[in-house]
């Protein structure tokens, strides 16, 4: 038999899907992948169901639809303060997940460096076998998620072509502050690097932090492609709708990626996200809002359990510090919350690249009851934890 494609052997399965699939097999509630429980907002749920009838059922213009596309420039230009021309300068894609793909095929030959944070998101792992690039991880060190400026300084010298920037930061819960970011702003230009970002959460953002866009900086928006969805914005994830914007001549190449990869976005589905698009800028502050309220009504839970955490700034993501429970295995940790507690959470080495398995990662985008359950069954953790810790290495002879 034929081998199959190379380019795999470096592959490991999605562990944050994955732990989905454990969390429906346990009845866990879950608080692994991270998506809403709740419904989008009615204006496009209505617009939805009326698009049934109406239209358009067929496909769109590969880049985007022209009112999603001017809708998203005029409500961009209004957060990022960056006029956008809805032409040239942007592309409707199947989520960020399609958007960061398409950004890393866009910019990087193989053998090309990439700068990527550790702990990251992990498809930027893939996006980087997928496009040939080759990571330069730069710790964000725990407990503060904090990078050491001479570290980066020494991963730009090896002259990447790009830097990926999650920000707000999945897993971390990080907002990268105005200096941090113009620190990384003057090494990319520097070392005229590109900027990849990845700001789906840019509107979960917790006070008094403030989301600031890399492109929005002096001399940036030439550099940066930033990439965005509407999935956390307007509780949609599985529509599947997100977009790239940058610059004419990259935008003009990442049309053609985007086209031969998936051709565009589900045409009925960017027509009835336009109202959505249309809410008042209250929409924007409620959101912040309730993200907040569900942050500390989690963390309140988690502090009630004797659980340690980074408290988030941004986003919808907690990472608790587990050693106190466990000196061997935060996947072994992750199986047994979800058997015998019932609240599944991803395994935090899935996202470091440093040997790190003391964190596992919960998120809190889900209804208040289902937070409050989840709060109940962690408050029995210590109580069902097996004397010694869940996974002890030495136990396994394995230390
Ligand atoms: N971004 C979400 C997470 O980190 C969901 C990822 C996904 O499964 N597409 O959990």
């Amino acid at each position: 038999m034929p081998q199959i494609s190379s380019r795999l052997s470096g592959f490991t399965e999605s562990v944050i899907r994955k732990m989905t699939r454990i969390a429906n097999k346990y009845g866990a509630i879950n608080l692994s992948q991270g998506f809403p429980d709740f419904d989008p907002p009615k204006e496009i749920t209505e617009e939805l169901k009326k698009i049934a009838d109406s239209g358009p059922h067929q496909y769109e213009i590969t880049w985007g639809s022209e009112k999603l596309r001017e809708a998203l420039v005029k409500k961009q230009k209004k957060f990022m303060g960056i006029s956008i021309d809805p032409d040239k300068e942007i592309v409707v894609t199947c989520g960020s997940t399609e958007a960061m793909m398409v950004a890393m095929m866009t910019v990087c030959n193989p053998k090309d460096k990439v700068i990527v944070f550790s702990p990251f998101y992990e498809n930027y792992g893939a996006d980087a076998i997928l496009s040939g690039a080759e990571p330069i991880y730069v710790p964000l060190k725990p407990p503060s998620f904090e990078f050491d400026k001479q570290e980066l300084i020494n991963a730009f010298k090896q002259k990447p072509k790009a830097l990926i920037l999650c920000n707000p930061s999945n897993p971390t819960g990080k907002v990268f502050s105005k200096d941090e970011l113009l620190f990384i702003a003057d090494l990319a230009k520097e070392y005229d690097t590109f900027v990849i970002t990845d700001e789906v959460y840019e509107h979960i953002v917790m006070k008094p932090f403030e989301h600031i866009y890399m492109a929005s900086l002096p001399g940036m928006f030439e550099r940066t492609i930033s990439c965005s969805s509407l999935s956390k914005t307007y509780a949609i994830t599985g529509w599947r709708l997100g977009y790239i914007i940058a610059p004419e001549n990259i935008i003009d190449n990442a049309k053609k990626v985007h086209d031969f990869l998936t051709v565009g976005a589900a045409a009925p589905l960017q027509a009835a996200v336009l109202p959505g698009l249309a809410l008042p800028d209250s929409y924007y502050e409620e959101l912040r809002e309730l993200y907040t309220r569900k942050r500390d009504l989690f963390l309140k839970g988690l502090d009630d359990a004797g659980l340690k955490y980074t408290k988030p700034q941004g986003a919808y993501y907690v990472m608790v510090d587990i050693s106190e429970f466990t000196n061997g295995s935060d996947t072994e940790f992750c199986e047994w919350l979800a058997k015998e507690v019932g609240v599944a959470a991803v395994p935090g080495s899935s996202f470091f690249r440093e040997d790190i398995n003391n964190f596992i990662r919960f998120h809190f985008a889900k209804k208040d009851d289902t937070l409050i359950e989840a709060i109940k069954r962690l408050g029995t953790l210590r109580e069902k934890m097996p004397k010694g810790g869940v996974y002890n290495k030495e136990d396994k002879g394995e230390s």
